[in-house]
């Protein structure tokens, strides 16, 4: 099984609105497909080719073109390569490799990035390579939350790297997505700290870009006040951010003990919601704190996300994987409340009570077999009522235009 494709290089015809790209989905951990996954997606492509070719030569033998010599001259190289050209190749979707990084690029021209997973990698190269001439060379970047899987792109990323042409990183986020960045690469202070090069050997000397942050302060934020200002501005989470014509407004989601953040994004007429790493929890204690949170920030998502014309949710799990009565991929059962992802069966309530037009569900389970995810994708598209109310699994170069 082929690992996703890269995007396209950028479309040359004028973006409307916006153009959303998925350069990384998967949730938790990078993936690469494993020997069971390699194999089913093999024997899949091989069971259609045949079916193809069968359907051809019945066709042919019917108009009575074929015949056990035209037959036997399929079978030398270059015909049997010629033959296969002509049948084509099954195109099966892929799902998985690098996890959270979402592009947003807008018809004023201005690039926002929705976290700095492993999928900013091939971004970064793409970026590198096709940067319109003349454009200043700034990203905005959206950071949800610290955790290691909506970072891990940065180390790897060429645009980090770029002496030529160097880019300039604004990086919005809660005030922990700040702090990792800059405590374990110094980015923003330019000063060594104690955990540098514990993750990776790279810290700000070693990176052309440059790097601003921008704290989002939000009510629920539970780090202890700092005697020391830190080294980057903030604003309060009630404040929308204006990128050139396009208004991004965050909004806090449950992610268990941190604090994560999801992005309203409009331009003109066009809205998308970014909204990774939130739990609608399943605890049976209504008073129960995390259960208020929970709630609470569900009530938030289900307000932004009313008329969307395109959501991108974390959909971890299915409700029996949740509560830990199935296991992932035939895996151990394991109980995954306060793990900070939701269950498949509530995103696609959600969309459907906020009637969201296009709804993609990503944050892949490490654990899921690639076959899995292509029925559960089959399955979505099937309840898909029309084309207005469209639902999917999310892949890795995926290009939305709105
Ligand atoms: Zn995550
Ligand atoms: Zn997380």
């Amino acid at each position: 099984m082929p690992m996703p494709p890269s995007p396209a290089p950028e479309a040359s015809k004028p973006i409307r609105n916006m153009r959303i790209t998925f350069w990384g989905v998967q949730g938790s951990c990078t993936i690469s497909p494993s020997r069971a996954d390699v194999d089913e997606y093999a024997r899949r492509v091989a069971t259609e080719t045949l079916e193809r070719s069968i359907r051809d030569i019945a066709a042919r033998l019917e108009r009575g073109e074929c015949s056990t010599q035209t037959l036997r001259a399929l079978t030398g190289p270059d015909a049997l390569d010629a033959y296969q050209r002509q049948l084509g190749i099954p195109s099966l979707p892929t799902f998985g490799g690098d996890t959270t990084c979402v592009e947003v690029q807008t018809a004023h021209g201005d690039t926002l990035l929705f976290d700095l997973g492993s999928g900013l990698r091939a971004f970064s190269h793409h970026a590198v390579a096709h940067w319109p001439m003349g454009r200043p060379r700034t990203l905005h970047v959206f950071a949800s939350h610290e955790h290691l899987d909506h970072r891990n792109g940065l180390p790897f990323a060429s645009l980090c790297f770029d002496r030529t042409n160097p880019f300039t990183l604004h990086v919005h986020g809660p005030r922990p997505a700040l702090a990792a960045l800059d405590d374990r690469y110094g980015f923003f202070s330019r000063e060594l700290s104690t955990v540098m090069h514990y993750d990776d050997p790279i810290d700000f000397r070693n990176v052309s870009a440059t790097f601003i942050g921008t704290e989002i302060r939000t009510p629920s934020d539970p780090s202890a006040p700092s005697a020391d200002p830190p080294p980057w501005n903030a604003r309060d989470i009630n404040d929308p951010i204006r990128i050139g014509q396009t208004t991004v407004t965050p909004f806090e989601v449950y992610h268990a003990r941190t604090q994560c953040l999801a992005y309203h994004v409009r331009h003109a007429d066009a809205s998308f919601v970014f909204c990774t790493d939130h739990e609608l929890r399943h605890g049976d204690d209504p008073s129960d704190p995390r259960q208020i949170r929970s709630m609470e920030a569900e009530a938030r998502v289900v307000a932004h996300c009313k008329g969307a014309d395109v959501a991108y949710f974390d959909g971890q799990y299915f409700l029996e994987e949740y509560e830990g009565r199935k296991g992932i991929g035939g895996n151990t059962p394991v109980n995954r409340m306060d793990w900070g992802h939701s269950c498949i069966e509530d995103v696609i309530e959600r969309s459907g009570q906020c009637r969201v037009r296009r709804t993609y569900i990503g944050h892949h389970d490490p654990e899921r077999p690639w076959d899995e995810r292509r029925k559960i994708d089959e399955d979505l598209r099937s309840i898909s009522r029309d084309a207005h109310s469209h639902i999917a699994l999310a892949r890795a170069g995926t290009v939305i235009e709105l």
